[in-house]
């Protein structure tokens, strides 16, 4: 299973560094390392495993966190309006998105960073995203809101960004142009 000791840090070459297309049809090694990159998320977020294992609450992951460096990410969470984003895809793509812009009000954070950062990251309010899902097939996903957000920051991961990369090093609370905040 995968724990916190599994998770480079920031500054690690993974990190900033673009990763490569996965084959399709998947391979069993990735499938395999998909299926427990769900189960690390799910893990993360059941406070009694959680805390056995000394794992940090995570609502996605990258391949490169894990210094793999291949275009798999992996999301679990509820929206606010309980529709439930559980996922695991290959290759994810951003084929469009809006010229609005929208930020999480609380800023973001990291498995991979281990401390603080603050500031607004501006990311796209809406995007739709192309990719391959764990069963081969191809997936079309319309984001808007949280779940846009963490898409995108999971997409960043295999594109070598870190969300902190996107903050306004000079005015880190500059609110980002024609956006609107994300409780
Ligand atoms: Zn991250």
């Amino acid at each position: 299973m995968i724990t916190m000791k599994d998770i480079v840090r920031e500054s690690h070459p993974s990190l900033t560094r673009s990763a490569a297309v996965v084959e399709v049809p998947l391979s069993k090694d990735d499938k395999q390392l998909l299926e427990d990159m769900m189960q690390f998320l799910k893990n993360s977020q059941d406070e009694e495993i959680a805390e056995k294992y000394e794992l940090r609450a995570g609502v996605g992951i990258a391949a490169p966190q894990l210094g793999i460096e291949k275009q798999i990410i992996a999301i679990h969470f509820e929206d606010i309006d309980g529709k439930l984003y559980s996922m695991g895809l290959v290759n994810p793509k951003i084929i469009s998105h809006s010229v609005e812009q929208s930020y999480l009000s609380s800023g973001e954070g990291c498995l991979s960073v281990d401390r603080p950062v603050e500031g607004y990251v501006p990311r796209h309010a809406r995007i739709t995203i192309k990719a391959t899902d764990i069963n081969d097939q191809p997936v079309k996903l319309r984001l808007k809101g949280y779940p846009a957000i963490v898409f995108q920051h999971e997409i960043d991961h295999i594109n070598g960004i870190m969300f902190f990369d996107r903050i306004n090093t000079e005015d880190p609370f500059n609110i980002p142009e024609n956006s609107s905040p994300i409780q």
